[in-house]
């Protein structure tokens, strides 16, 4: 039963572009239209009920009913009028709190999107550094910016949408995830004039890649020996994987600057960019670098962001979700195991992904918990290392068969091959179960 979904869809395709206001969300052959949370599922409009993975695409890490606490706060701020072109004390209260328990990052500035923040983080290093050029990941991604949105290697590289100048590309640097050698090539080559490396920590919207042993400690000595800046863009791990100190706590690595979004804003809308003083006080007014927003700081997001990240921290929540994220890989280890022993089980802490890998299938099988690129693994070669190997998947099977499947069992997967699926603290132990039946129904 999906009527009241279609005739929406048939509603919004009159008013909004594909009939929706996020490309990804436009599923074959329409969406489902949320009613409403609960826990950890959602309700469409024909009151279907879905056990949910999507979890907004990562901003939701204690699922759909927000704890009281969180609810209270974010009702306060609300109704003690929606902003003010002033600044409050939430968002010291929140930048405190980040500034705490994230290693690199001293000082920040909020903004509205991940979006916003990668665009501000990659002029933030232009300006710090005097130079144009970044070198980005394939299959990376950072949200809808012009200068990310590139197709091609290396420096042949071409915007990936039309309506932005052949000219934005050419400063624009594309290198394999995971290839410490492309990467020192391009060094060698450019070094002098690469403002930035921009890298997710694990590639988390196509895959999930982990980065395999020592890949971001070469990238961090190429920037620091070329006197580039090295930027991670935490906006899909930040405050999910690794726990409080993200995921660069996790891997040990400090990047000059980090961007946030997602989790950080407690389900409304936000980023930030983050770093060491000396380069966050070149933004305006104590900088040069211009930098400005109607809505940033927002203070019923800074309260949302502020009291889940508290919650979080006093209840433990990490230890949690993170267990669970244990448990669904591992059974997805044994599902695979005994249904399609070629796929590939990904993902750290309450993030994972099955790869429809074509030529995975070894007797042994290392990982048992999602690939860590252990190089003594007997898989090592067949995981995905970068973008295009994770492309190479049967992307099509993935989308147009298991995702259906998926859905008719009552399970929510984002729709295709390369983003992450997620849980939260509302997921329980009956909800991987029933996560884990599903999968072995739909192999
Ligand atoms: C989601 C995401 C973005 C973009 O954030 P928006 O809030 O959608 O603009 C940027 N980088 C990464 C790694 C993301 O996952």
């Amino acid at each position: 039963m999906d009527e009241n979904s279609r005739a929406l869809y048939d509603r919004a395709l009159s008013v909004a572009p594909g009939g929706v206001n996020s490309s990804v969300r436009a599923i074959h052959p329409y969406p489902f239209f949320v009613e409403r949370g609960d826990g950890a599922h959602v309700i469409d409009a024909d009151g279907n009920r879905y056990l949910d993975c999507v979890m907004g695409y990562g901003p939701l890490l204690l699922g759909h009913d927000l704890p009281e606490r969180v609810q209270s706060a974010i009702q306060r701020e609300a109704a003690a009028g929606p902003m003010y072109g002033a600044p409050t004390e939430r968002e010291v209260e929140l930048a405190e709190f980040v500034t705490r328990h994230v290693p690199s990052v001293e000082m920040l500035r909020f903004v509205n999107s991940g979006t916003e923040a990668t665009v501000s983080a990659v002029r933030l290093a232009r300006a710090a550094t005097g130079r144009e050029k970044i070198v980005v990941m394939q299959g990376g991604y950072h949200g809808a910016q012009e200068s990310t949105l590139v197709a091609g290697e290396g420096h042949h590289t071409t915007p990936s949408s039309p309506g932005i100048p052949e000219s934005f590309a050419e400063h624009t640097i594309t290198v394999p995830f995971n290839d410490a050698e492309y990467a020192r090539g391009v060094f060698e080559n450019h070094g002098s004039e690469i403002a930035a490396v921009l890298t997710e920590p694990m590639l988390g919207n196509t895959g999930i890649v982990h980065p395999v042993d020592g890949y971001h400690e070469t990238l961090r000595e190429l920037c620091d020996t070329y006197g580039s800046l090295l930027i991670f863009d935490e906006v899909i791990t930040g405050f999910r994987v690794g726990g409080l100190q993200c995921a660069q706590g996790a891997l040990g690595v400090d990047p000059d600057l980090t961007t946030f979004g997602k989790i950080v804003g407690g389900g409304f809308p936000v980023g930030a960019i983050g770093g060491r003083t000396e380069l966050i006080e070149q933004f305006t007014p104590s900088g040069e670098v211009f930098q400005s927003g109607t809505f940033s700081g927002h203070p019923v997001t800074m309260a949302a962001g502020l009291e889940t990240l508290r919650y979080v921290a006093d209840e433990d929540v990490y230890e949690q979700v993170n267990a669970l994220g244990q448990e669904v890989r591992e059974g997805l280890t044994d599902v695979v195991a005994d249904r399609a022993p070629e796929y590939t089980v990904v993902g750290r802490d309450s993030m994972f992904k099955l790869i429809f890998t074509r030529d995975g299938a070894t007797d042994e099988r290392h990982c048992t918990a999602g690939c860590r690129q252990d190089e003594d693994c007997s898989r090592f070669e067949h995981c995905p290392k970068d973008g295009a190997d994770v492309g190479r998947a049967d992307t099509e099977r993935w989308e147009r068969l298991f995702w259906p499947a998926m859905k008719a069992q009552g399970v929510f997967l984002t729709p295709n091959q390369f983003e992450s699926q997620f849980l939260s603290a509302a997921h329980t132990e009956a909800d991987v179960e029933t996560l884990l039946d599903a999968y072995r129904e739909a192999l």
